[in-house]
């Protein structure tokens, strides 16, 4: 490794006063990146510190970000990320040494470049033009293939030798906070023919999206030495899954409908250097696992441990102001290929990465129950319900209810970072 990062100095203080306070998602050594739609109408990249926004467009017109070269200013002004992550690692690292030094204990304040995190809303952190999602916890795909295929090993043969993944669709990723309708689709009950209606076994899936930064030209492949340095950051993604639906369609193309209706992402996107001190070797491989192809070892601490929780609401709940209860909390280090494999084998046939695109993870479950990131594992499709204070029960998501998930980093000698909160309310079919 390269000489420690000072922006990563836990003992860093800001001059911003709640990036200090013990527990906070965004201290100093954090700084995420989203866009904020800003009062002038234009939207603008904001950097989360404690509970105010950095207002990114307005440093640089004021001049008060040093040192920052020009094409990395320009992009900063820019109203989404895409430009930005393409100017690679060297540019997003001198950006956070500028960002840091402007915000640290002993600069000069700049109170009048913050806005109060609550006063604005979030858009989507860039445009994405395409987006994958991965299947990448051998736990999650091993209660699912239990389920899914009673009587047939779990694990399909391939899974051990590769990420699997999917093509999804970016058109309907939406930022936390957007409302999710519940989906129509064709259902297929045991006893009859298909039937067209509203999806009644309605499900999150408990993620993690990874950003790419520069990417490769088509053609050309991102191998495991220069992977991680093509990853911009993390976000907390929630795979909405209309389960009824997938079980339908799913063979032999795998999933269409039941998974792209809407897809949710938080708005803060967590750098990888920031992450950088939550990094650990792996992945986990079992006593038996095949040796991993070349071209997909890893060649530096490519696991990201990350903890992810989720909880539910219902709408009864919120009006007798009942607290969420915590459904399951897990962590992205479970999983048993890393975001580096999954660039990696993404690219490994030239497939072109642009500036923007999001890998979804795939649901993250461990071992134990109170691990298991999404309803149909937890409820076991259903025949294990959760127990709500309001006195009902769910075995799928039902109308009004809120899902929130939250996921930070805690490591010993490190400051705790957040990544925040991804939320969204079920509507009813229409
Ligand atoms: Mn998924």
């Amino acid at each position: 490794m390269s000489t420690p990062d000072p922006t990563l100095n836990p003992d860093l203080q800001s001059w911003v006063e709640s990036a200090n306070v013990e527990g906070t998602d965004f201290p100093l050594q954090n700084l995420p990146y989203g866009i904020f739609s800003s009062s002038q109408g234009s939207d603008r990249i904001g950097v989360a510190i404690g509970d105010m926004v950095l207002d990114v467009h307005q440093a640089i017109e004021e001049l008060a970000l040093q040192d920052l070269p020009p094409e990395t200013a320009c992009a900063l002004s820019s109203s989404s990320l895409n430009q930005f992550m393409g100017l690679g690692s060297r540019s997003w690292r001198s950006a956070r040494r500028s960002i840091s030094s402007l915000l640290t204990s002993g600069a000069d304040p700049h109170p009048h470049l913050l806005l109060p995190r609550e006063s604005i809303s979030m858009k989507m952190p860039a445009a994405v033009g395409d987006y994958t999602d991965f299947y990448a916890s051998r736990h999650h795909a091993t209660n699912v293939g239990r389920m899914f295929r009673p009587d047939g090993e779990p694990l399909l043969p391939n899974y051990l030798n590769l990420p699997v993944g999917y093509h999804g669709r970016a058109s309907t990723l939406v930022v936390s906070g957007t409302n999710v309708k519940r989906p129509m689709g064709q259902l297929k009950p045991d006893d009859g023919p298909p039937v067209f209606g509203p999806c009644r076994l309605l499900d999150y899936e408990m993620e993690f999206g990874a950003f790419v930064g520069a990417g490769n030209p088509h053609g050309h492949r991102i191998e495991m030495a220069s992977a991680m340095d093509q990853l911009f950051g993390l976000v907390i993604l929630n795979d909405w899954s209309a389960r009824d639906v997938q079980k339908w369609e799913y063979q032999p193309l795998g999933p269409f409908n039941a998974k792209n209706f809407a897809s949710s992402i938080s708005p803060w996107v967590v750098t990888m250097e920031a992450l950088s001190p939550f990094r650990k070797s792996g992945p986990d491989r079992e006593p038996g696992d095949p040796d991993m192809l070349d071209y997909l070892v890893p060649v530096t601490d490519d696991v990201l441990d990350v903890t992810c929780e989720v909880h539910i609401a219902s709408s009864q709940m919120r009006e007798k102001g009942q607290s969420p209860v915590l459904l399951s909390k897990g962590t992205l280090a479970d999983l048993t290929w890393t975001f580096t494999q999954m660039l990696a084998h993404h690219t490994s046939t030239g497939c072109a990465m642009r500036p923007g695109d999001l890998l979804g993870s795939g649901t993250v479950s461990g071992t134990g129950k109170e691990s298991r990131g999404c309803l149909l594992e937890l409820t076991w499709r259903g025949t294990e319900p959760v127990e709500l204070p309001d006195g009902t029960q769910r075995k799928f998501l039902l109308d009004g209810d809120e899902l929130t998930m939250s996921a930070y980093c805690e490591a010993e000698g490190a400051r705790r970072i957040g990544l925040g909160t991804c939320t969204g309310v079920i509507q009813p079919a229409s």
